[in-house]
């Protein structure tokens, strides 16, 4: 094994990983990037087909950021918002989010942008601003947050808490208490044999309805969700299902937080997610596109109303006591703002949104294949769900690691995809891939499939 990855073992507490396989395994060292590419220390060669993680939108290697970090750094390499200190980045960065983020369902002025450093603790600084919010408007009883049963907020005490995915929660005595979930829109595990999209989506909002009813909806603040569902297992919702969530939402004035981690700044062919999904939603986290994930930031909007209730003269809470040392940090901010510059120059959006047919239909092609049971997804984000009998839907036993198998043979072909639960592959390339690299992925994708359908008859 060589020096690095011996050092890997003996020192290195892998976050997120089944640490006993990686002992076996050993890791993939990758050491440089450019393009959708990175290259291993081995001088191997593969696509990045999770873009990092769903993050590295801009692509490797793009010089115009290391440039805006290097000049922001000789600059001012450190400067904070706190107590009324400011910046250049930071104020330029909130001014230019404004056109990236559309207007909130009520919206009344421009949205006001806090910053963080992960999709997590944008994640956590939601659910301290509705409870805040919430406070300061008289209503303390209203603070329960509802989530999905298989969402993915992060992993922090309150994110991981949102997650709906039972390995966030086991063994961290979470969720904590107030955070509930709600059904999972997946029409291919969950609809009724012969269901319309429709009528799936009606039954999740009349389910919804129940859980408020059961709770009680002057205990509930706000609901959140991902436009589609990325690391619970690429879910894509049904046709309607938004409109219908957010008429039984409105009923109960329970704000929406839309999650657009992942689905945000192009993936869907639009700027955020909502636009795609039909989501008119209250407040917005965004992170990883953002910056391109050169360096950490994120952020949440607020909407106008909620930060005119937070300057309230009666606001007798006191100044929301939330912020990091971090947030805004100049370097990330000034790289961030470069990056969505770059994005406006290169119309990455409408490149998503191009580039996203030839995706979509090398990722319907894949129906048919060998254990492919369903494929889903919009612009240029794709999953693939395997199942041991496609006909009827069966699933791999758990033990046969389906999605992780497909997901080494991948990477002997040259190509990086995550395998998620539910043995669903999800495919999230950076934005830049050209048509003819789009089929470059899908070619690796099936030379792996068909290894692992020969694999399966053996
Ligand atoms: N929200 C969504 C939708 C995500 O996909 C992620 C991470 O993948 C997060 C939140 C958490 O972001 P981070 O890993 O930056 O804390």
């Amino acid at each position: 094994m060589e020096a690095l990855a011996e050092k890997d073992l003996a020192h290195l507490l892998h976050p997120a990983t089944n640490l006993a396989m990686h002992r076996k395994t050993g890791p993939l060292v990758i050491e440089r990037g450019e393009g959708i590419y990175v290259w291993d220390t081995h001088g191997k060669r593969y696509i990045e087909g999770l873009a990092g993680l769903w993050c590295v939108a801009i692509g490797y290697g793009e010089e115009a950021l290391v440039e805006a970090a290097t000049t922001q750094m000789r600059k001012l390499a450190y400067g904070q918002l706190f107590a009324s200190r400011s910046h250049e980045p930071g104020i330029l960065l909130a001014e230019k989010l404004e056109s990236w983020v559309p207007p909130s369902k009520r919206h009344t002025g421009p949205w006001k942008f806090l910053f963080g450093n992960s999709g997590s603790d944008a994640n956590d600084t939601q659910v301290k601003l509705v409870r805040y919010y919430n406070n300061v408007t008289g209503r303390p009883n209203k603070k329960k947050i509802i989530s999905r049963l298989n969402g993915y907020h992060g992993v922090t005490l309150a994110s991981a808490s949102l997650t709906g995915l039972p390995p966030f929660h086991a063994h961290f005595d979470l969720p904590i208490p107030g955070v509930m979930h709600t059904g999972c829109p997946h029409a291919f595990r969950h609809a009724h044999p012969g269901e319309s999209d429709e009528a799936f989506a009606t039954r999740l909002a009349d389910e919804l309805e129940a859980l408020i009813q059961k709770e009680g909806p002057d205990t509930i603040a706000a609901m959140i969700a991902e436009p589609i569902m990325g690391a619970g297992g690429l879910i894509v919702p049904p046709e309607g299902y938004f409109p219908k969530i957010q008429a039984v939402l409105d009923r109960h004035d329970i704000l929406l937080i839309d999650d657009e981690v992942i689905c945000g700044f192009g993936r869907l062919g639009t700027r955020m997610g909502s636009e795609a999904m039909d989501m008119r939603p209250d407040t917005v986290s965004i992170a990883k596109a953002l910056s391109s994930a050169y360096l950490p930031i994120s952020a949440v909007a607020v909407p106008d109303w909620m930060h005119e209730a937070m300057l309230e003269p009666s606001n007798q809470v006191g100044a929301f006591a939330h912020g990091f040392t971090y947030s805004g940090h100049p370097v990330a901010a000034a790289v961030a703002l470069r990056n969505l510059e770059l994005f406006e120059e290169r119309d990455l959006v409408g490149h998503a949104a191009r580039v996203g047919v030839p995706f979509q239909a090398r990722l319907q092609g894949l129906m048919g294949k060998p254990f492919v049971g369903n494929v889903r997804g919009k612009g240029l984000l794709g999953g693939l769900e395997l199942v041991a009998d496609p006909g009827a839907g069966k699933r791999f036993d758990p033990s046969a690691k389906a999605a992780i198998r497909l997901a080494a043979l991948a990477q002997e072909e040259g190509l990086i995809v995550r395998a998620l639960a539910g043995d669903t592959i999800a495919i999230c390339p950076p934005l830049v891939i050209t048509e003819a690299q789009v089929h470059e992925l899908f070619d690796a994708l099936e030379r792996a499939i068909a290894r692992f359908a020969d694999e399966q008859v053996k």
